[in-house]
Parts: C-alpha cells; sequence; structure tokens
C-alpha cells in the first residue's frame, strides 16, 4: 500500500504542476486533504499490505478517500465561504436564495428505517424521523428569519411537490390577513424544453471503411449490432469505441457468465469425446472447481457480492447438474444411445460467398454433443430472459427489410448452427441449436430454449433458410460501398439505452 500511495502522490505532483486544475479555487483544499489522507494510509499499518490483484488498491483507496472532510474554515471571513446549511445559524443575510425547496430534497430523510422500526427506534431513545425533521425545521427557521429578503425556488410537476415547509410558510401567510395589493407569494417560472433530438445523419463508407469491411471477421454480436442499428456498428466496430470499463466491487453480469462458462468448461473438460454416465456428475467435483474459478479471481476468500456471487453460482449450477444434466443423460440412455461431448468452448471459422464477395465468419460454441444421433450445440446464458433471443418468424419477410430488426431479436442462434455446420460440413437442419437458460428460477430440462421448430426437421430447414438469406442480405448490405451507415434502418427503440446515443446526439 505505502509503494502505491507514494504513486498516487506522484500523480498528484504531476497533476499540480502540469495541469490547469490548480488554478480552481477549491484545487488546494482538496488536494491538501487527499495528500493527507495519502500520507495517513502509507504510515498506518495498511502501509505494509498487499494485494492479490491491482483493484482491490483502488477500491481501498476509494473507500478511504470517500470518507474524508474537506473543511472550509469560515474564518478570516474573506472571499468566497462555503458553509454546511447548520453553519448558517446566528449569521444575518440581506438576501438567501433556497434552491431545490422540495419533498425528498428538503426534508431529505427517509421515514423507514430499514434495520430499526420507528417503535425499536424510540424505546431505544434514538433519534427517529420526526426528531431529524424537527431539527432540519429549527435551522430553516432560523435561516429565514436572519434573512431580510429570502427567495425559495422549487419545481412543481406530476412527479415533484414543493417542500412541506414551503407549503407551511404559504399556508402561515394566508392565514395572516393579506394586506390589499400583497403580491401572491409564488410565481411561477416556465421554461420551453424542446425535447426532440435529433435525427442523426448516415454516415457514408469511405474507401478505407470498405477495405476494412471487406477483411472483417464477422461475430454474431457484431451482426446483431448491426441489426439493432447500422451506426451502433460502425461505432462499435469501424471507430472501436468502448464504454470505459469501471472499477467496481459488484460483479457485473458479464463477470457472472464468463466466470460461469469457464466453470462448466474446466468441469466437463474430462467427459469430452465418452459418454457421459450420471454417477460420474459428482456435485462435490463441481463446487472444487467453483471454489477454485472464484479463488483465482477473488483471491482464497472472497467478500462482498464475489462471496455471495460464490454461493449462488454453487446453489445454481448444483441444481443445473442435477435436475437438468442427470435427466439428460438418461434420455438418450434410455433410447439405447448416449450423451456425448463433442468439445467445448469451440472457436469456430467459415468462409461464406455472398454476391461474389468472401466473408469471414467467426463463432464460439460452448458446447457441442451428440444425444443420441442428434447432433446438438449449446449457447450458455446466465440470465432466465428469453425476449431478446426470439425469431418471429410470423412477422419476418426476407424480403422486406424493415420487418428484419423487428422480427429478429438475435441473430445468435441461426448464425452459430450456419457455421458449425459449415465448418462441420454437415447440414444445417442437422444441427441443433439450444440457449440453455441458467438464470431461470426452476431448472430442468425446460431451461432450453431454441428460436427454431425443435421438433419438426422439415420446419426447421425452412426457418434456417430464412435466417441464411437474411443473414446473406445483411452481409452484402454492410459490405456495401454504395450503403451507408442508415440510423433509419434501426430497430424501434434501438436508442433508449444504446452506448453512443450521447456521440449520436440522441440523449
Ligand atoms: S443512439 Fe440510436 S441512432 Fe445512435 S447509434 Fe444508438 S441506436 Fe443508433
Amino acid at each position: 500500500m505505502a509503494d502505491f500511495v507514494a504513486k498516487l502522490d506522484g500523480v498528484l505532483d504531476y497533476i499540480t504542476l502540469n495541469g490547469t486544475a490548480s488554478l480552481h479555487p477549491f484545487f488546494h483544499p482538496y488536494a491538501e486533504a487527499l495528500r493527507a489522507q495519502l500520507e495517513a494510509m502509507a504510515g498506518s499499518l495498511l502501509g505494509d499490505v498487499s494485494f492479490q490483484d491491482r483493484t482491490s488498491y483502488f477500491n481501498l483507496f476509494r473507500k478511504v478517500v470517500a470518507a474524508a472532510k474537506v473543511p472550509f474554515y469560515g474564518t478570516p471571513l474573506r472571499g468566497l465561504q462555503v458553509l454546511g446549511f447548520w453553519e448558517t445559524r446566528c449569521i444575518r443575510f440581506d438576501e438567501i436564495y433556497l434552491l431545490d425547496m422540495n419533498e425528498e430534497t428538503i426534508p431529505p430523510f427517509r421515514r423507514g428505517d430499514s434495520l430499526l422500526p420507528f417503535g425499536a427506534r424510540r424505546a431505544l431513545g434514538l433519534p427517529t424521523y420526526l426528531d431529524n425533521e424537527r431539527r432540519m425545521e429549527y435551522y430553516l427557521d432560523t435561516l429565514v428569519k436572519g434573512g431580510r429578503k429570502v427567495h425559495f425556488f422549487f419545481v412543481q410537476n406530476s412527479e415533484r411537490e414543493r417542500s412541506r415547509y414551503v407549503e407551511k410558510l404559504i399556508w402561515e401567510g394566508e392565514r395572516r390577513e393579506r394586506r390589499a395589493g400583497d403580491e401572491d407569494p409564488v410565481r411561477t417560472v416556465r421554461y420551453r424544453v424542446a425535447l426532440q433530438s435529433e435525427r442523426p445523419e448516415p454516415i457514408p463508407k469511405t474507401a478505407a471503411v470498405a477495405e476494412f469491411l471487406a477483411e472483417f471477421r464477422y461475430s454474431a454480436t457484431a451482426l446483431d449490432h448491426y441489426l439493432a442499428c447500422p451506426l451502433r456498428f460502425y461505432y462499435a466496430y469501424v471507430l472501436k469505441l468502448e464504454e470505459r470499463e469501471e472499477i467496481t466491487e459488484r460483479m457485473e453480469g458479464k463477470d457472472v457468465g464468463s466466470l460461469v462458462h469457464s466453470i462448466l468448461e474446466e468441469y466437463f473438460s474430462p467427459f469430452v469425446g465418452r459418454p457421459l454416465r450420471p454417477g460420474e456428475l459428482k456435485t462435490a467435483d463441481l463446487d472444487a472447481v467453483i471454489e477454485r474459478r472464484f479463488g483465482s479471481l477473488y483471491g482464497p476468500d472472497p467478500a462482498g457480492s464475489a462471496f455471495l456471487m460464490s454461493l449462488q453460482v454453487r446453489r445454481q449450477l448444483g441444481r443445473f447438474l442435477t435436475h437438468y444434466q442427470v435427466p439428460q443423460i438418461r434420455g438418450p440412455e434410455e433410447r439405447g444411445g448416449s450423451l456425448r461431448i463433442l468439445g467445448l468452448e469451440q472457436k469456430l471459422d467459415a468462409e461464406k460467398e455472398v454476391g461474389g464477395r468472401s466473408f469471414r465468419l467467426a463463432a464460439k460454441i460452448d458446447r457441442s454433443e451428440m444425444r443420441g444421433d442428434d447432433l446438438t450445440i449449446l449457447d450458455y446464458k446466465t440470465s432466465a430472459a428469453t425476449a431478446f433471443l426470439k425469431i418471429r418468424f410470423d412477422r419476418l419477410d426476407p424480403a422486406e427489410r424493415r420487418t428484419w430488426p423487428e422480427a429478429v431479436a438475435g441473430l445468435q442462434l441461426p448464425f452459430y448452427t450456419l457455421v458449425y455446420a459449415r465448418s462441420r460440413r454437415v447440414p444445417a437442419a442437422d444441427v441443433h441449436g439450444l440457449f440453455l437458460m441458467l438464470g431461470k428460477s426452476r431448472l430442468g430440462p425446460r431451461i432450453e430454449f431454441s428460436p427454431f421448430d425443435k421438433e419438426d426437421r422439415d420446419e426447421r430447414k425452412g426457418q434456417l433458410e430464412i435466417m441464411e438469406a437474411v443473414l446473406d442480405a445483411l452481409l452484402a448490405e454492410i459490405a456495401d460501398p454504395a450503403r451507408p451507415f442508415d440510423p433509419g434502418l434501426a430497430r424501434r427503440n434501438a436508442c433508449e439505452r444504446c452506448t453512443y446515443s450521447a456521440i449520436c446526439g440522441r440523449m
């Protein structure tokens, strides 16, 4: 920690000497307070502590700094004074402007206490929300009475109401008999807000972009981006703009996803290439893999959200093994066959000719297996929601471009099925593509989901042909130098929650 702190100190020095931050009037109080925290950290028992991973240093630093206080001394009185609300008592003001006089801001206290109910707090002699509200009212009253002229500002609309203190003042004013000619104490200021944002313009393809697209390795995710909005594909894959990775203590969904994939890969790898037997699948072995994987990422004793997540993963994958995997093996066994894993986390490449152009396609198949004579590819999902994986064939017309983004929520399974079939030289209709929804609360055979018909081979063949036509047309459209990246082709509501909305101006 001492070494880490010394490096941070160096960063602070660098910013002070080389940046413009030190010109800001508040830079020095904050920089000094930060330096004091750093010195205290380096000189404390933490100085000798080392962590296994870099994130932990930043997490600790953030916690220590968040608890620090920056005092703004009230004397000598000169220049701008920053005062806390409580510190204004006993001071007389000519004019006071109080912003945000809305409920939940002033007073900001929540009525409920998730740990101790109101009655218990009162019985124990602890302050309740009523005490806090009375205290706030007292300070506010003192401040208002100490001002010659006081302005309250509040927002009033269907979602926000003015503070109870404002209500009280108005009520008291109305109770006092108003003299003739008195002004209404509330004046309204209305803003005209144009919430309509500009429509982004299509972006033409330059010769360099066209060349890049000809060499690009197309994945299902890239094509999903394009189908959702061509401009989003442009930002993500041509300009390679990514969201900044935040260092957080919480485990993000994608962290859990990759961890679960790695656990299942390690657990099933000894069984690849031979029939799976129910007796061989032991929960204790799975637990050992889970512990090892969590340990390698979060240390031997994971804490906080990593600890809770390890318990949840252990419970969920344990049930996956007993309620899903074992019955899945028994099915083919009862028909005189077996379930045999062919591969795990296989990276596959395929070439595809479309309209005289050759495209490179890449897929990563979580697991492929033979269930008796049925060739199956599986994709693990740690969520339970299937809405973003569905294909509405009843609304999909391959000849009508505008139907594609609305009818096809996800291209992953058609894409994987076609790449797998092509790279293994088998008919696509013989490949059963399935998602396993591991996030479902009830784990059993029903966690399998496919956007295709699972029973009827001819029906599935027809659906795959439709999807291949859509994929081909999308590839041709992306690579066509004459067609710009057109946001007009975006899925309805694609801009909501889009990472690129700020760049696009659609915020
Ligand atoms: S904000 Fe809308 S138009 Fe812009 S990239 Fe995202 S989805 Fe496309």
